[in-house]
C-alpha cells in the first residue's frame, strides 16, 4: 500500500475513535471528545463533560432531563465521579439529585433547587480537582450568573466554561444582573488563561456548536463587551426571547459571529 494512502486510513481510524459515541439513551448521547474526556449531549441541547484521572473523574454539570445520570456515568468510568456545575442556572444543575455531593461557587446557590437534599461544598478562584495525574482547576468567571466557573485541564489544554461566555451568544440579561465591566474583567480573564497553554473552549451547549472555541472568539467577545460599554457597539436591536428571570427589554448585538444579549439600563455602575 502506498504510504499517503495508508496515512489517511489511519487517520481517519484515529478521527473516528476520538470522536466515537459510546452511549446513547433517549434523553443524551455520550462520545468521546479527547484522550479520557467525554461531551454527554442532551436531546435538548444542553452538554456535560466528563474529565477522567488515573484515581477518579469529574463530571462538569448535569444537564436537564437525564433519567439517573449516575448510573449512566457508570458506562464511561468505574471510578468515583466528583460532580461540579459550572453555574446554578437549571439547565446545568437540573440533575444533581442523582449526587450526593455536589460542587459550586457560592454565589450561584441562589438558583439551586431547594428540594436538593445532598451537600453542597463551595468552589472558588484558586481551588483545584486532583483527578490523579491531572489536576481541573477552578477559575471565577461572573458575568453570566454572580458564581459562574470555568474549569480547566492544562493536560489536554482544554477548558469547560458553561455558559459564562455562551456557545456564540452570552446571556447577560438575567437577574442578577453584570455590569458590563463585570464581564470585560472575565473576558480579560479568560484572554489570560489562554496566553497561559489553554487553547480549546468547550462551552456549556455543545450541540449547538459541535466544536471547540478558540481565543479569537473571546478576543472578539471582549471587544463587542467593551464596545457595549463605551456606547459604540453597532447594530443593536432587540431580543425577541423572554425568559422568567430576564429583564423588561433586552438588547442583542453582535461583531464577527459572537452576540451579547444585556440589559440596556444596567451596563455602568451609577
Ligand atoms: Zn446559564
Amino acid at each position: 500500500m502506498r504510504q499517503p494512502v495508508l496515512i489517511a486510513i489511519l487517520s481517519c481510524v484515529i478521527f473516528s475513535n476520538l470522536f466515537s459515541q459510546v452511549f446513547e439513551n433517549d434523553d443524551l448521547k455520550i462520545s468521546v471528545l479527547e484522550d479520557l474526556i467525554w461531551v454527554i449531549e442532551t436531546t435538548d441541547n444542553t452538554a456535560m463533560y466528563l474529565v477522567e484521572g488515573s484515581d477518579k473523574a469529574l463530571l462538569i454539570d448535569t444537564g436537564t432531563k437525564c433519567d439517573s445520570l449516575d448510573k449512566i456515568m457508570r458506562q464511561i468510568t468505574s471510578k468515583p465521579v466528583d460532580v461540579v456545575i459550572t453555574h446554578g442556572h437549571r439547565d446545568h444543575s437540573g440533575n444533581i439529585k442523582y449526587f450526593d455531593t455536589i460542587y459550586m461557587h457560592p454565589a450561584d446557590t441562589i438558583f439551586i433547587d431547594s428540594s436538593y437534599k445532598g451537600v453542597i461544598k463551595f468552589v472558588s478562584e484558586g481551588d483545584f480537582f486532583d483527578l490523579g495525574n491531572k489536576v481541573t482547576e477552578v477559575y471565577h468567571m461572573p458575568g453570566h450568573t454572580p458564581g459562574s466557573i470555568v474549569l480547566t485541564d492544562k493536560h489536554s489544554k482544554c477548558c469547560f466554561t458553561g455558559d459564562a461566555f455562551g456557545s456564540g451568544l452570552v446571556w447577560l440579561q438575567m437577574r442578577p444582573y453584570a455590569y458590563m465591566q463585570t464581564y470585560i474583567n472575565s473576558c480579560s480573564k479568560m484572554e489570560t488563561l489562554m496566553d497561559s497553554g489553554i487553547e480549546k473552549i468547550y462551552c456549556g451547549h455543545y450541540p449547538y456548536l459541535k466544536k471547540a472555541l478558540y481565543k479569537d472568539y473571546i478576543m472578539n467577545m471582549k471587544k463587542l463587551a467593551n464596545a457595549i460599554y463605551d456606547d459604540t457597539a453597532q447594530g443593536a436591536k432587540p431580543y425577541s426571547i423572554k425568559v422568567s428571570i430576564s429583564c423588561d427589554n433586552p438588547m442583542e448585538v453582535w461583531y464577527n459571529d459572537v452576540g451579547i444579549i444585556y440589559n440596556p439600563d444596567h451596563i455602568k455602575s451609577k
